[in-house]
């Protein structure tokens, strides 16, 4: 935890709750989900208390990437709040559990729902918060990032060259916001066939993404197909294979958070 939440700052439906960390993109599809639910179920196989809060309104993955038994958010009809649903242990709200089909909304409206399904929810004591957010940092990111008091952020990107542009930006608007971003993701940065380890997307950016930006940490996530099956099957990776090579990545990446 890089910085301490003051309990006046923040929403009712936020107060149990000890870290707020937001993962983000500057684009759809880099991965941003897949690390997200990753690092949740590795934060709380490290023993934590965890949640996660799909905020891709428009696209949300989290009904695909994990299969809780129950599929729709309940509501207490008397304290007026909603009860996430829980999958292994870690408490998730998404858009995908309203029982809607896909939003067609202005973003002020996206802003509300937004807003009101993360400070109603009765989310409990929790040790972390994971937000999954919509990709880039437009108007509904910054609401976001203003309603609720981040502890940290941690940006996902893809290698090329031009994912330093995305990587700025977003680092920009978390450091306006005061929210240190604590690590980079590069995501899909190679895979190994035939005895051969293969860049698609190019290499070498990490370390200046690192020297430019001042972030501590960078990682390395590689092409896996395990990692697009298990975000397909419901059960994440790290789940599914908790001393596998992608859980000791996460591993890493849950103790900078
Ligand atoms: P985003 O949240 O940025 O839109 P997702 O996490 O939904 O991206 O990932 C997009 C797709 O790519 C998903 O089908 C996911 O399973 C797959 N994917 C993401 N990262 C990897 C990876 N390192 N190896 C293989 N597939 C991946």
């Amino acid at each position: 935890a890089a910085r301490p939440i003051y309990a006046d700052q923040l929403p009712a439906g936020l107060q149990t709750i000890s870290n707020i960390v937001a993962v983000s993109s500057c684009k759809g599809g880099v991965g941003k989900s897949t690390v997200a639910v990753n690092l949740a179920y590795t934060l709380a196989d490290m023993g934590a208390r965890v949640g996660i809060f799909d905020a891709d309104v428009y696209g949300p993955s989290l009904p695909t990437m994990v299969s809780p038994e129950n599929r729709l958010l309940v509501m207490n009809p008397e304290k007026k709040t909603i009860i996430p649903t829980e999958y292994s242990g870690v408490k998730l709200i998404s858009f995908g559990f309203a029982g809607q089909g896909r939003a067609i909304m202005r973003g002020p409206m996206v802003s509300g729902v937004i807003n009101q399904l993360l400070t109603t929810t009765e989310w409990g004591e929790l040790d972390y918060l994971i937000i999954d957010m919509p990709p880039g940092t437009g108007d509904i990111q910054l609401t976001l990032c203003q309603i609720v008091p981040l502890t940290a952020a941690v940006i996902v990107t893809t290698p090329q060259k031009l994912s330093f542009i995305d990587v700025a930006k977003g680092v920009r608007m978390f450091s306006k916001l005061k929210v240190p971003c604590v690590a980079v993701v590069e995501n899909m940065c190679h895979f190994d066939a035939d005895g051969k380890r293969y860049y698609p997307f190019g290499r070498g950016s990490g370390s200046q993404v690192v020297q430019q930006f001042g972030i501590p940490h960078l990682f390395d996530l590689p092409i896996r197909p395990t990692l697009s099956a298990s975000g397909d099957s419901g059960m994440p990776e790290v789940v599914a294979d908790p001393q596998g090579e992608v859980s000791k990545i996460f591993q890493n990446l849950g103790v900078c958070v």
